[in-house]
């Protein structure tokens, strides 16, 4: 099985439609279609921007976040068609953040995941353990009851994220071998919950501080696919000096 790198730009609340046009015009003109797959994650007010650029070209648009429902009584809630409707291909689901500050929870996660692909978006779930949960022996519990929600979602249009909370925007990163062993154990829970032909297929990503000085050796490992990237994604040469170290060795499959 050949797994494409995917390397995603989750830029928060941050940015303006003049900086998202820039960042843009700049990447499109220097991401290759052969190599990693590239998306990149604005806020919602940016995202016709940035769609409109990123059109036709090898770098496609993501949201941070879609609700479950088509359409209803929801104030400030945007549901996946709106997007979709946009010209945006992707959609984060599960972000810790979101489960931290806004009340999501594994229940909620899964239902955007499966209304984003009822919609025709591809989703990048995310899981990860809190410190405390690490330091109590549990990631591999969390993980699995995370990922629990990828119960019925159609692997073609999905790709895991794993983010230990503890490593978010903290400067602090996994491990290599923590990364790895969280991937190996990510895939495991994948293929009784989707089928072990689909978990070989499905992209796994590693979140969690990468930089351009580490994202190289953390997307070395077997089963780290990609990475999505949060504060580094802001600055553009950064990122792509990320894509480049997803190019890695094998030039853009892993085996
Ligand atoms: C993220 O927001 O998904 C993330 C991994 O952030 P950072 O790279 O800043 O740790």
């Amino acid at each position: 099985v050949s797994r494409r790198p995917l390397v995603a730009a989750n830029w928060k609340m941050h940015g303006t439609v003049t900086s998202v046009q820039a960042y843009l015009e700049g990447l499109v003109e220097r991401v290759a279609i052969a190599g990693p797959e590239v998306v990149v994650c604005p806020p919602f007010t940016l995202l016709p921007a940035a769609a409109l650029i990123a059109t036709g070209s090898a770098v496609a648009v993501g949201a941070q976040n879609c609700h479950w429902e088509e359409n209803g009584a929801f104030t400030g809630e945007v549901a996946p068609a709106m997007l979709a409707e946009l010209g945006v291909r992707w959609v984060i689901v599960g972000h810790s953040e979101r489960r931290q500050y806004f009340g999501e929870s594994d229940a909620t996660a899964g239902a955007r995941a499966r209304a984003a692909q009822h919609a025709g978006l591809d989703v990048i779930f995310c899981v990860g353990e809190t410190l405390a949960q690490r330091e109590a022996g549990e990631t591999l519990a969390v993980l699995e009851r995370q990922s629990t929600a990828l119960e019925g979602l159609d692997p073609a249009h999905l790709a895991l994220a794993y983010e230990p909370v503890w490593a978010i925007g903290t400067g602090r990163t996994a491990t290599t071998a923590q990364a790895q062993e969280a991937h190996v154990a990510l895939r495991r829970r994948a293929a009784e919950l989707l089928g072990g032909a689909a978990a070989a297929g499905l992209r796994i990503l590693y979140g969690g501080s990468v930089k351009p000085d580490n994202a190289a050796a953390l997307l070395a490992e077997a089963d780290v696919d990609g990475a999505l990237v949060g504060g580094a994604s802001l600055d553009l040469e950064g990122f792509c000096a990320i894509i480049l170290g997803a190019l890695g060795e094998r030039r853009g499959a892993k085996e």
